[in-house]
């Protein structure tokens, strides 16, 4: 301890003080070390406007032990609820809010990382000050790394948060049991060597951490406490600060904070000599039934860690060559067999000393037939490259384009870049390296290129296939998610034909199959003329106006890179006439697609690419990148727009690709899927992809051939370009679509004027749709209220603010105090003349329980609101208003800023300033008079729309299907379970006495249950009064989390300050007024009986966006 406490005020020792960096790039770093083995990376950034810290511990679900699952994850989730400096639970949380900022962590195989952004600088440092004694120097920053720190020195991992963050753990895992990507995942992990932690279960749930270990005797608490101070040491965490202070202030906050953290000299966890597949694994098929309908094969192959080997990255070379998607790649002739649309390949380390390597195919539905037939002609491929020596001018075209793509990196945020580099610190790169070493090739080494190809050998693989129908049983169930598998080994046969494959000579190859030409698209011009403005431009020039075109332009006076965005909208409103028409722009955007995918591909990994779709008000072109072969894409794309050839088996495919997306929503999360029927409620027009799904058996490749050409007649053409490039450039990419498809011009009068629905004052209307995933058990609710016309200035502003007031106290109070879900989200809503304010929560609980504790909450929040003092009114607005004056990062911010206000006809390119200017004006009276009448539940004239998801499993549907008796019976199982785990043995037949006049299916059958339960324990003997008093604690907890699977509502919360909370919200229900519930059943009819929203106006006439100044 003594050797510390001297340690501790040695002076750190400097490792690096310059980075190898783009080109653009004028943050300045230095690399220290504190002498508790701290390794910290400064950043000093003087243009940032977030300030951001990560950290990361290297120490993750690998460690995890095997009696408790998901353990790492939950420290990671309890740790920074509440330290000894700063006790208070949520007070990390709410400081970060108060300067604009947030904060995030994530847990993986060995490492955990923690990461906040916060203000870079405070408005109102002052008031800050003295009621923080935090903002040192005007800068959040400090305050917020103080209460970080804390985490790392002494966490409380107080009961109660203990408590309740495993049940947001537990939430956390519900909402990806019914994820296809992380069922695979673990099934994966579960079917690999058991000696390898690779096969743990890192999330982690309610039964894992909870309830296993209690009935087991463990006290979980300790086992948190264990663990952290077992892993958490100084000398495994790597920590990176990104400020506007200068690096030698930004050192002594590390010394004053970070020294106290306590070093015990842990090792690095590798594993290299445990496969994670051994031999028991490999040589196997697994056979996967995935909840959505995919078809997949995917070959999986041990394979070293490449850590060391940073200079020449030798998994890259043939991961590109077997994920090459232009002529002669494996891709290009599966597909044109009809089997497959897609195809990626990579290596991937799991952790310092494994790694696997993987092939993923999406195949179609002929291809699933041919799966053995795609794995052998990816091991053809192989035999081509084992054949041919290792390409050295392959590897230069990829060096090239890696040196290009580093030296031209555009900032990226802060706290990405933060939580990014901590993690790279983790590996063995040289310091001077930290930004180049993961992007750059260095160095070809043609014998580490063949010893890793040698790893990819049929002996050392195994496959998955994926799909619902074959092989039609799957007779095992996966432990953690319940995903139906089969494995079994690979059949002498079809490995002995994998084998030769892999060692066959070229007349024995299909003749398509070749390595690649040279790419013509590498960019070689790479000049940015560098011209010197007092303010860069805030708006686009409107070069060209006339009937048939508006061209946007503005030459990048910013970021200054050889790079450019070129957005081309396609007016027409043929596009979105009907569900049907939609269907065919979709198949035939698709059909298009597919055409130029062995084209584009060059392009792609040269940094250029395009994309073609459907944006309300018609077809979308984009191309960006290196600007240097920018026309000679857009020329091919047009010309596959123009001159498509609708080829019938590419149309199957594509519609069967689209039928199945389309079928596939249905099985998105909830609160993935409640956007689209909200949106849908909104919109004056539009449809539902259950409109399309009716339409798309019909549609013929006929259809699409006579469609398209009169999709493309008559549109009106509006191009922003903006980058590195000159007007005369904009105005030549302009002519390109003009005079390719040569459309007659759409005059102003035919264009559709969007718009929304106007709520009438004092609604509340509900909508409900019933989820199709009948294992799904979370439901979702999006609780609207609508407070007025989106374009108002005035109240744009207030929503904003509104959203920045209420964001902490809503996660705090419906995520992290009541555990209603994961997923809680609320903010505004500025869409299309629709302004108003939502709370979204995908949660077990009833969407009208959710809809009540919304309400109550939005209550509590005007009382809240009431109480501001002027300093903290002062605080929030200047953190929104700092939030909207964020700098432009890079130059495809900036594009797609201006691209919004092009598209939504607005004009209104400094909408940010605007708003800025807004919110200023607010005052507290002004505001809370909005709330008042716009949010706050007794307010008569408030208007309302609710979406509530059901899930088919819901409490409602359980209790149509149980007998009261039933439950009953459920429960008493239950608590016998239950005492048996807690040592008590329980006597079942007293124990039903004691139930006799319970009524299970009571309201808030909590308390009775609990009184039952208590009057039992009474006549236990030999039990004292604290075991008494414990049990009980644990039995409402677990009664309450339990009831709703038995078809039972539990609305109260257990302990004593709830239950006076509930009292007390018993007395705010009551101030409610009655409202009228309308339930929309007809969405058509409800839209018929209201007003509709203006339409978009020009911010300006367009002629002052007109160039008059000189030639830029
Ligand atoms: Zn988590």
């Amino acid at each position: 301890m003594s050797e510390s406490v001297l340690h501790r005020d040695a002076p750190p020792i400097l490792i690096e003080n310059d980075l190898e960096r783009p080109a653009l790039d004028d943050r300045s770093y230095r690399v220290i070390k504190l002498p508790n083995e701290l390794e910290a990376l400064l950043i000093h950034d003087p243009d940032t406007d977030m300030a951001s810290a990560s950290m990361d511990v290297n120490v993750g679900a690998f460690s995890d032990s095997d009696d408790m699952p998901g353990l790492a994850h939950a420290v990671e989730h309890v740790s920074f609820m509440g330290t000894e400096k700063y006790p208070k639970e949520n007070d990390y949380m709410e400081y970060l809010s108060r300067y604009n900022g947030s904060s995030n962590a994530y847990t993986s195989s060995t490492s955990t990382n923690y990461h906040f952004e916060v203000a870079a600088t405070s408005s109102n440092s002052k008031s800050a000050s003295q009621s923080n004694g935090a903002a040192k120097s005007g800068s959040p920053f400090y305050g917020a790394l103080d209460r970080f720190a804390q985490f790392f020195v002494a966490p409380l991992f107080l009961a109660d948060s203990v408590d309740r963050e495993l049940r947001a753990v537990d939430s956390e895992h519900k909402k990806n049991l019914q994820s296809d990507v992380w069922r695979e995942a673990q099934l994966d992990k579960s079917l690999a060597n058991p000696k390898h932690p690779y096969c743990h279960f890192n999330t982690g749930s309610f039964k894992t951490l909870h309830d296993d270990p209690l009935s087991r005797g463990v006290n979980i608490r300790n086992e948190f406490m264990k663990f952290w101070e077992t892993h958490y040491s100084a000398n495994r965490m790597k920590l990176v600060l990104l400020g506007r202070e200068s690096l030698d202030e930004m050192e002594s906050w590390v010394v004053e904070f970070f020294a106290d953290i306590r070093n015990t000299d842990r090792a690095q966890y590798r594993w290299d000599d445990v496969p994670i597949y051994s031999e028991k694994e490999l040589k196997k098929v697994l056979y996967v039934k995935p909840v959505k309908e995919s078809r997949k094969l995917r070959l999986s192959f041990t394979y070293p860690d490449e850590e060391d080997l940073y200079e020449s990255h030798p998994s890259r070379y043939f991961s590109h060559l077997i994920g090459h998607e232009g002529p002669g790649s494996i891709l290009a002739y599966i597909k044109a067999k009809g089997w497959a649309n897609g195809l990626s390949a990579g290596a991937y380390s799991h952790c310092p000393g494994s790694a696997i390597f993987t092939v993923d195919v999406r195949l179609t539905e002929d291809g699933l037939n041919h799966y053995q037939e795609v794995a052998q002609t990816i091991f053809q491929y192989i035999s081509i490259l084992n054949e041919r020596c290792p390409q050295e001018w392959v590897f230069d075209e990829m060096k090239g384009m890696s040196e290009v793509d580093f030296r031209f990196k555009q900032k990226s945020q802060a706290v990405r870049t933060t939580n990014r580099l901590a993690s790279v610190m983790q590996r063995p790169y040289p310091r001077k390296w930290l930004l180049s070493g993961p992007a750059v090739l260095r160095k070809f080494d043609a014998r580490a290129i063949r010893r890793g190809l040698g790893y990819l050998h049929p002996k050392n693989c195994r496959l998955t296939v994926v799909s619902q129908e074959f092989p039609g049983e799957w007779d095992q169930r996966e432990k953690w998610y319940g995903t139906e598998y089969k494995v079994e080994d690979m059949s002498q046969e079809f490995l002995e034909m994998l084998q030769e494959a892999a060692q066959s000579a070229q007349e024995d190859r299909p003749s398509e199959l070749h390595l690649p030409h040279r790419n013509e698209f590498i960019p070689t011009r790479l000049e940015v003329q560098k011209k010197s403005v007092s303010e860069p431009a805030k708006a686009p020039r409107l070069i060209r106006n006339d009937e048939n075109v508006r061209t946007w332009h503005k030459r990048d006076d910013r970021f200054w890179v050889p790079k450019a965005n070129v957005y081309i909208y396609m007016r027409t409103p043929l596009l979105n006439l009907s569900p049907k028409t939609y269907v065919l722009s979709l198949l035939y955007e698709q059909l298009v697609k597919d055409a130029l995918n062995e084209y584009s591909y060059d392009a792609e990994i040269s940094g250029l690419r395009y994309t073609l779709s459907d944006i309300d008000p018609g077809l979308f072109i984009a191309v960006g990148g290196y600007d240097d072969k920018m026309s000679i894409l857009l020329e091919k794309v047009l010309l596959s727009m123009r001159d498509l050839e609708v080829r019938e088996d590419r149309f199957k495919i594509t519609k069967e690709r689209i039928s199945r997306f389309f079928r596939n929503q249905a099985y998105d999360s909830p609160y993935g899927q409640i956007g689209q029927y909200a949106w849908w409620l909104i919109h004056a027009d539009g449809w539902i992809n259950e409109q399309y799904q009716v339409e798309l058996p019909d549609v013929t490749a006929d259809d699409i051939r006579t469609f398209f050409p009169r999709l493309l007649e008559q549109f009106h053409i509006e191009v922003l370009a903006h980058g590195n490039l000159h007007k005369e450039d904009a105005l030549r990419l302009t002519d390109q679509v003009e005079s390719i498809l040569k459309p007659k011009k759409l005059p102003q009068s035919h264009w559709p004027i969007e718009r929304t629905v106007v709520l009438p004052q004092g609604c509340d209307y509900i909508y409900e749709h019933p989820l199709k995933d009948p294992a799904n058990v979370n439901h979702a609710i999006k609780y609207m209220l609508y407070c007025g016309d989106s374009y108002s200035r005035e109240l744009r502003a207030k929503l904003l603010l509104l959203k920045q007031v209420a964001k902490e106290p809503a996660f705090n109070q419906l995520r992290t105090k009541e555990q209603l879900g994961y997923v809680v989200f609320s903010g505004e809503m500025l869409s299309r003349g629709f302004g108003g304010f939502y709370v979204l929560i995908q949660s077990e609980k009833s969407p009208d329980y959710l809809e009540e504790r919304i309400e109550l909450f939005l209550t509590k929040l005007g009382k809240m609101i009431a109480k501001f003092t002027n300093e903290e009114f002062e605080a929030h607005k200047s953190s929104i208003i700092n939030k909207r004056l964020e700098k432009l990062k890079d130059l495809s911010q900036e594009s797609s800023r201006f691209a919004t206000h092009i598209r939504n006809e607005t004009f209104d390119f400094e909408c940010v300033y605007n708003d800025a200017d807004a919110i200023r004006e607010i005052s507290k009276e002004d505001f809370l008079n909005f709330y008042n009448t716009h949010i706050d539940p007794t307010s008569p004239t408030r208007a309302k729309l609710a979406v509530h998801m059901l899930a088919q499993s819901s409490v409602k549907e359980i209790a149509k299907n149980i007998k009261p008796s039933e439950q009953k019976t459920a429960l008493l199982e239950l608590l016998t379970e239950f005492l048996f785990t807690a040592d008590i043995t329980p006597d079942s037949k007293k124990l039903s006495t004691k139930f006799a006049n319970v009524d299970v299916a009571a309201n808030d059958p909590v308390d009775s249950v609990v009184d039952a339960l208590s009057a039992y324990l009474a006549n236990v003997p030999d039990l004292e009064e604290a075991k008494v008093k414990k049990t009980l604690e644990s039995a409402r907890t677990l009664i309450a989390v339990s009831l709703p699977s038995m078809g039972v509502e539990v609305k109260k919360l257990g302990d004593d300050e709830e239950a006076t909370g509930a009292r007390e919200e018993d007395e705010l229900k009551k101030s409610w007024p009655k409202r009228e519930q309308i339930y929309i059943t007809d969405v058509q009819a409800f839209k018929a009986s209201l007003g509709l929203s203006r339409g978009p106006i020009s911010v300006k006439e367009l002629s002052e966006f007109e160039d008059s100044g000189p030639k830029l």
